[in-house]
């Protein structure tokens, strides 16, 4: 039986396993298809103390460079249930069951979807929910942006160095985003906001090679409705958590509810970064939020050994 299994090999699960091979707990992590995380996804990471700019990617394989180099284990499958036996765990895969006496879950998010026709048609054919990943297929092409959020912004000043024309479309008049991003975006003289507006349809060629050519959008004021050309449909609502996995309290969104320890209404069983109830969804937080649950791990374990001594 493993002293702790992390299910997520993200930021923050990267980070709880160093916190356990330091602590010499007896851990797996179990990740569903690579060691990564969202971060991996960022074009520019700019506000992790120590790196003034640093890919997210690059940021990424830091982390996975010192967990290997730490000797953490790590095993790619996916996790399909976690049972909670009391003092015993069980983690079923799909390469089978796994033991322990506690588990972090550190399973991310991922982005939502605006839910409008024509979206799940274009996936990967001008929709797309990652700027890094799509963004250099649109090459002097024109694209729309879709929220406000710190994503959106971002994405969008990534795309207008690249594509000829962004549009960023917003449910409001204000942006979410932080300030700093705001001010580049507004000074990019290829950004064209398109404000109190939201899409209704995305609309594209669905014979021969599939791909987008339009959206139409309402303005929300004036119930005003109007076809947009473009070749790609970048999409930054926000994120849902993958939690489905394991039954503990969770908020409203899905989001796992924890203690101050990170404990779940589980005992034994504890949440980190992006899938837990939190008000930062950072990578400075993921990172604490590893180092704190593993702590917190150690502490419960070593209960565990004497209550069964
Ligand atoms: P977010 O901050 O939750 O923003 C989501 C945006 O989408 C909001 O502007 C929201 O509008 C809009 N929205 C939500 N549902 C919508 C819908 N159905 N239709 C149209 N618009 C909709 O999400 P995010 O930008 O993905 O960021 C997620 C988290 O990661 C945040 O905590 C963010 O700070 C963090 N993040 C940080 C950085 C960074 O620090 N460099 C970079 C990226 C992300 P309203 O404003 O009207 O609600």
């Amino acid at each position: 039986m493993y002293d702790l299994i992390i299910v997520g090999g993200g930021p923050a699960g990267l980070t709880a396993g160093i916190y356990a091979v330091r602590f010499g707990l007896n851990t797996i992590i179990l990740e569903k298809s690579e060691i990564s995380g969202q971060i991996a996804l960022a074009d520019m990471v700019e506000n992790y103390p120590g790196f003034p700019a640093i890919s997210g990617l690059e940021l990424m394989e830091k982390y996975k460079s010192h967990a290997q180099e730490i000797g953490v284990e790590t095993k790619i499958t996916e996790v399909l249930s976690i049972r909670d036996e009391g003092k015993k765990k069980i983690v079923s895969t799909d390469s089978g069951e796994f033991e322990s006496k506690a588990v972090i879950i550190a399973t991310g998010a991922n982005p939502k979807h605006l839910n409008v026709p024509g979206e799940k048609e274009f996936i990967s054919k001008g929709v797309s929910y990652c700027a890094i990943c799509d963004g250099p297929f649109f090459k002097n092409k024109t694209v729309v942006v879709v929220g406000g959020g710190n994503s959106a912004i971002a994405d969008a000043l990534l795309l207008s160095k690249i594509a000829k024309k962004v549009y960023l479309i917003h449910r409001r008049d204000k942006l979410r985003a932080v300030k700093i991003l705001q001010d580049r975006a507004f000074k990019a003289t290829n950004i064209e906001f398109i404000l109190n507006a939201c899409i209704l349809e995305i609309i594209g060629n669905t014979e021969g090679i599939r791909r987008v050519e339009k959206i139409v959008v309402k303005d929300l004021k004036s119930g005003e409705l109007q076809e947009l050309a473009t070749d790609g449909v970048f999409i930054y609502i926000g994120i849902h958590p993958n939690t489905e996995i394991i039954d503990v309290e969770k908020n409203e969104e899905g989001f796992i509810r924890t203690d101050r320890f990170l404990e779940t209404s589980k005992k034994g069983i504890y949440a980190v970064g992006d899938c837990r109830d939190t008000p930062l969804w950072q990578l400075v937080a993921a990172v604490r939020d590893g180092a704190l649950a593993t702590t917190a791990v150690n502490d419960y374990i070593e209960k565990f050994k004497k209550e069964t001594t």
